[in-house]
């Protein structure tokens, strides 16, 4: 079950030789979508050497119009286990559709599901039927109880190794992409055993404004951070906005050495 039975357990998942949970607190990077060899080779390169733990990269891509770049599918996600054999980095990659399940779990370490198919519950029993973790975003417009409960679609169908990733919900506010909702950790943390991690990305949507969320996540006792990172974020396909330098990636890892970890 997803929500807390006992109030001191908590789960960790392992992601290859990755533990995310409890005691650790672990930097995910990688750009928002695999868009060439040389392009994945080098943030992996740059994602270890900084201290990133797991590479992620999109390779079929959720977008909002269908004329933007849709990624590169099949072959984004043979780069990114290139890309992971190079540097030994676990990989991490969203998953469409039920049609995409089974290929996607026997190439990938971890397999995410995109905000906006949190409650696309034939997906979620599907992913649920597989033995690979599962890295569950909330979607835009979810309650902490829905995701939750989508939590449980995954883990009734016989998968218990669901990571949870608040990445910014829809509010009024304008300003930043999503408003990015710190109180959902303190919150799943008392009300699930699972590991929970911040993606600020995608929740604000604007570089410059990442690192300091970084550290508000780790001090508010987020178990990890999902970041989006690109060689060159000017020409990136997809999300340059909020893609991070290799050198302000590496500043943040470095600079989250600071805060302690939580109790
Ligand atoms: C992503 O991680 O690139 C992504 C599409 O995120 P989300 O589903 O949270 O929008
Ligand atoms: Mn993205």
């Amino acid at each position: 079950k997803a929500q807390r039975q006992d109030p001191d357990v908590r789960s960790r998942v392992m992601v290859g030789n990755v533990a995310i949970g409890d005691g650790a607190f672990v930097v995910i990077g990688g750009p928002c979508s695999v868009e060439s060899r040389e392009q994945i080779l080098a943030t992996a390169e740059a994602v270890s050497a900084a201290g990133g733990v797991m590479l992620r990269g999109g390779a079929f891509k959720p977008r909002t119009s269908p004329y933007a770049f849709q990624g590169l599918g099949w072959e984004g996600v043979a780069l990114l286990a290139e890309a992971s054999r190079a540097t030994g980095l676990p990989i991490v990659s969203e998953v469409m559709s039920i049609e995409q399940v089974e290929r996607m779990a026997a190439s990938v370490d971890l397999l995410q599901i995109g905000a906006r198919n949190m409650q696309n519950f034939d997906l979620l029993k599907a992913i649920g039927k597989t033995e690979r973790p599962v890295l569950l975003k909330r979607g835009m417009a979810a309650t902490i109880d829905e995701l939750l409960a989508a939590a449980e679609y995954i883990m009734s169908e016989g998968n218990p190794n669901v990571i949870l990733c608040e990445r910014g919900i829809r509010t009024f506010e304008t300003a930043t992409r999503n408003t990015l909702d710190l109180s959902a950790v303190p919150v799943l943390r008392e009300r699930t055993h699972l590991p929970v991690i911040v993606d600020p990305s995608h929740a604000v949507g604007v570089r410059r404004w990442i690192a300091p969320l970084c550290r508000a996540a780790k001090a508010v006792g987020a178990h990890g951070l999902l970041l989006e990172v690109h060689p060159n974020p000017a020409e990136a396909r997809c999300d340059g906005d909020q893609a991070l330098t290799f050198s302000d990636f590496r500043t943040i890892v470095a600079d989250l050495e600071r805060i302690p970890l939580p109790a």
